[in-house]
């Protein structure tokens, strides 16, 4: 039997969450990323559900974003909750998931996700600065 090996290094998982920290200290919003081995089914799918059972879909201003990965299965996708997916367009989130797939493809997982963050976190900015009494209403770890 395999053992469980850690999907992500201590030194990946840092990088994450300092960028997730980095564009949360520009806006309201909260960004999460959560990252598997596989995935069986699709991807949006599994990160709409995922989006409920983190309890994303809670926060105040209903501006939560959720980065789902699943390194093995190649699997990527994208969820906003509604206070966002009504600011942006559809293209919004296909610009982020091209871009991220671009640096996939060349075997920079961790990059493409730290890019995709930085992204959500400008346009996040846009639409729900930060506010004076901003509270990290949703954990910035990466949950597996
Ligand atoms: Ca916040
Ligand atoms: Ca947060």
């Amino acid at each position: 039997m395999l053992f469980k090996k850690k999907l992500l290094s201590s030194e990946d998982e840092e990088r994450l969450i300092k960028a997730i920290h980095d564009a949360e200290n520009k806006t309201s919003g909260e960004i999460r990323v959560h990252i598997e081995a596989t995935c069986k089914g699709d991807a949006l799918e599994a990160c709409k559900k995922l989006f409920a059972d983190l309890k994303m879909d809670q926060t105040k201003d209903r501006n939560g974003i959720l980065f789902f990965l699943a390194i093995e299965s190649r699997a990527f996708a994208v969820w906003g909750d509604e206070g966002i997916h009504k600011k942006v367009t559809d293209e919004f989130w296909e610009l982020i998931t091209e871009c991220a797939i671009s640096y996939f493809k060349h075997h920079d997982l961790i990059g493409g996700l730290e890019k995709s963050v930085e992204m959500c976190g400008e346009k996040l900015q846009l639409y729900f600065p930060l506010e004076h009494d901003d509270k990290d209403e949703l954990s910035n770890e990466i949950s597996y």
